[in-house]
């Protein structure tokens, strides 16, 4: 029997035809199957993973509900979740073992979801393809000669290969939604502070967020209804507003809906057969009553420097705790205090967290940091009042994810500034930390293979307005399969 698309293992839960034991075995058997080839898990828990389904299973029967009760889900392996080894995607934590769970996974727990493996990331969520983990690439399930996308390439795989239907990524300038469009995955960044950033793992700490990955913008909301929610124990948190139509989610009645069209987002730098997909989504969208509207928002070529210049920054200090000392690897032979702390880093860290915490650590100086840093943060203003000056004649924007689809692999891991501009499109809405979201839009032909490539477009909308960014994706899901179409792996 070929088992159910994962988007209804929901219903067949709810009906009874399937318990939670039942998906969380196939959560395994999928992983036995596939995984060898496209690399999406680091560590995975079967009998812990056993033991809380047959929790959720009692809890079912005895008349509970939620919106995310029995259902398997992955983690990034950025997130602490107790008892779990946690690498960061890093030799430098390898064999690290957390010792609590991130309040986003404790969540997850006593809403009796299932967490059942750690997923495969670039090395501290910094990347854009996947290919810079300590553990090997994860590999696109459309064409395995493919970069999956990152960097939360193994939790977007796990959702694309229906190990789970549901995961947790960390977006910090665009790792959700970059590898959900090379894979055909829904995967949003909310607004900042919407979620617990506690037990996540900091890259850039101003910039950071909990993205749920699913198989579906329903599922995303699902998912997210669990995780919002102020926590004392990180002091940018903030609520939700309307959180409690996240589950079940309903469709946005599009009727008047004002769509901007960012037109320094569509310049001739996108690929034409991806610029083709993008068209016909905004004509499905305007079929369904929505208006599309030319905008401009005038800064947006400073957001990739703006936001490489804030990232490295806030690297370089938030990897400073990462010494030999406290976790994970330590070098085996050293002269001095000094001597082992500088060999554990350079032992430990790889290439491009290397790069990040010298060039963090030269803006910082005090020689640079009015001309690096704190320019930086003035471009980050400007940019955020684009944005505020769009929302007040639109709704919502549409943009591409990713000027290309999937790229091969390799095509862009030696030339570090040229994976910087993977994130084009992505940066400028996490340096204002708005709500944003990829989700399926259609495909496009491989040119070498036979292959159909997946192609996302991003929906943006002004801070605090989750629910309705995800009730507008909603309503376009229902009148679309793009995102029920699986790889054949
Ligand atoms: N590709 C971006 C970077 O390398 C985004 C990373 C992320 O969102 N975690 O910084």
């Amino acid at each position: 029997m070929t088992f159910p698309h994962s988007t209804q293992w929901r219903a067949l839960l709810q009906k009874g035809d399937m318990s939670s034991r039942d998906l969380v075995e196939e959560s395994f058997k999928k992983i036995k199957q596939y995984d060898p080839k496209l690399n999406a898990i680091i560590s995975h828990y079967y009998e812990e993973s056993i033991a809380l389904s047959r929790k959720s299973d009692e809890r079912i029967k005895n008349g509970e509900r939620g919106a995310m009760m029995g259902l398997p889900i992955a983690l990034k392996d950025n997130f602490n979740w107790s008892g779990s080894q946690m690498t960061c995607g890093s030799k430098i934590l390898k064999g690290y073992v957390s010792n609590y769970n991130a309040t986003v996974v404790d969540k997850l727990l006593r809403a009796g979801s299932i967490p059942i493996a750690k997923a495969n990331m670039d090395e501290f969520a910094m990347g854009s393809s996947g290919e810079f983990s300590a553990y090997g690439p994860t590999l696109n399930p459309w064409d395995t000669q493919r970069v999956s996308g990152g960097s939360s390439s193994g939790s977007i795989v796990s959702v694309a290969a229906q190990y789970v239907v549901s995961s947790l990524g960390s977006d910090t300038g665009g790792s959700v939604r970059l590898p959900g469009s090379f894979c055909n995955v829904t995967a949003m960044r909310p607004t900042y502070g919407i979620s617990s950033r506690y037990g996540l793992t900091s890259m850039a700490s101003s910039l950071d967020v909990v993205g749920p990955c699913a198989s579906s913008a329903f599922e995303v909301a699902a998912l997210l209804s669990t995780l919002v929610g102020q926590d004392a124990k990180d002091s940018t948190s903030i609520d939700l507003p309307r959180c409690e139509s996240l589950y079940p989610l309903n469709p946005l009645n599009l009727k008047g809906v004002r769509i901007g069209l960012p037109m320094e987002y569509f310049t001739d730098g996108i690929d034409a057969s991806v610029r083709k997909v993008i068209d016909a989504n905004i004509s499905e969208l305007e079929g369904m009553g929505a208006s599309m509207i030319p905008i401009s928002l005038p800064h947006t070529a400073y957001a990739i420097d703006t936001y490489y210049l804030i990232c490295v920054s806030e690297v370089s200090s938030n990897l400073a705790r990462f010494d030999g000392i406290r976790f994970g690897y330590r070098t085996s032979q050293s002269s001095s205090l000094i001597d082992l702390i500088a060999k554990t880093r350079d032992e430990g860290f790889g290439e491009e967290a290397k790069r990040r915490i010298l060039l963090g650590a030269f803006c910082l100086n005090q020689g640079h940091v009015d001309e690096y840093y704190y320019r930086a943060l003035k471009s980050r203003n400007l940019i955020t009042q684009d944005f505020q000056e769009a929302f007040k004649k639109v709704d919502f924007l549409l943009t591409p994810v990713s000027p290309s689809v999937a790229f091969p692999l390799g095509s862009k891991s030696k030339d570090p500034a040229e994976m910087y501009l993977s994130d084009v499109y992505s940066a400028a809405t996490s340096l204002s930390g708005l709500p944003c979201l990829s989700i399926p839009g259609g495909f496009v032909q491989s040119p070498e293979s036979k292959a159909k490539l997946p192609v996302g477009i991003q929906l943006i909308a002004p801070a605090l307005s989750d629910v309705k960014l995800l009730e507008l994706a909603h309503a376009f899901q229902l009148s679309n399969t793009h995102h029920l179409t699986q790889p054949v792996l």
